[in-house]
């Protein structure tokens, strides 16, 4: 197989360019990109496609080479359209704004109309660019505005219709699950509560994940732990916090491992990786540490 000259050395055997890919490596991606032969695609180093089997997997310097054996471009990666993947990344991006922004969500048909795709082509974007769905998405842009408004409105029922819940029936179902205690005692900062937490690391910075023997309470992302910490103190003034150790905290490191969103959405703001993280934390979490009663 040929070696360009532009690879560097990292790349330039076959061993070290399936290294990469095994790795899934984002550094690789751009100075090659391989075939699966019985598929008859190619991919970016990176893809978060189903790791092949060595056997079957071939090496090109560049896509247009790939494509002129008449191998076929991924359609999760986009291996030979930078420009495109560039499109798709803002298309999602301003479908997340939407979603934070709007208080009467919108319905996944509109979300993608505005964003330029049909609905079936941007649901699968989305999921294979942040790990959740859109719905999951607006699902918690409406569990965010409803934890801030609790303690700030006069009712809990002005709180629950002003964060976009049609019905106030539909927010007390998911309540223990978006609160991880009763809303009244949540709104009463955390009043009786005694809650466990611990901080994991990520690729998106510290995560604070809080439990109470319903369920989870908080999952806290940001730059640094002292901030998260202080955040869930602002909270939660009238609970017990314990910091937990041990069992608890690895399996919250390992839930959080578990749920770090996909490399090939890595140029999304930020902000919207860390919601698709902690949403997936929050499904992670109860499996991983059934809380003490
Ligand atoms: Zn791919």
């Amino acid at each position: 197989m040929t070696v360009t000259t532009a690879a560097p050395a990292a790349y330039a055997c076959d061993e070290a360019r399936w290294q990469a890919v095994h790795d899934r490596d984002v550094r690789a991606d751009g100075h090659f990109c391989y075939v699966v032969t019985t598929t008859g695609v190619y991919s970016r180093p990176s893809c978060t496609v189903k790791l092949a089997r060595r056997e079957n997997v071939r090496f090109f310097p560049t896509p247009e080479q790939a494509r002129a054996e008449g191998y076929r471009p991924c359609r999760r990666c986009y291996p030979d359209d930078s420009g495109r993947h560039a499109v798709a990344v803002r298309a999602v991006a301003r479908a997340c704004r939407i979603m934070d922004e709007a208080s009467l969500p919108p319905s996944l048909d509109e979300l993608a109309r505005k964003v330029g795709y049909s609905r079936f082509h941007f649901h699968r974007m989305f999921k294979s660019f942040t790990g959740i769905t859109p719905h999951a998405y607006l699902a918690a842009a409406r569990a965010r505005r409803v934890r801030e408004a609790l303690p700030r409105s006069g009712t809990i029922a002005d709180a629950v219709y002003s964060s976009g819940f049609n019905s106030g029936g539909h927010f007390y179902a998911a309540a223990t699950e978006i609160l991880g205690m009763t809303p009244k005692a949540y709104r009463a900062g955390g009043d009786g509560a005694v809650i466990r937490y611990t901080v994991a690391g990520s690729s998106l910075g510290p995560v604070l994940v809080a439990v109470t023997d319903k369920g989870v309470c908080g999952v806290l992302t940001g730059d640094e732990a002292p901030a998260l910490l202080h955040q869930l103190h602002g909270m939660f003034r009238q609970a017990l916090l314990v910091r937990a150790d041990g069992e608890f905290a690895a399996a919250v490191a390992a839930a959080v491992r578990e749920a770090e969103p996909p490399q090939l959405g890595r140029e999304l703001p930020l902000r919207v990786r860390r919601v698709a993280l902690a949403v997936r934390v929050r499904r992670a979490v109860p499996a991983v540490c059934a809380p003490h009663g």
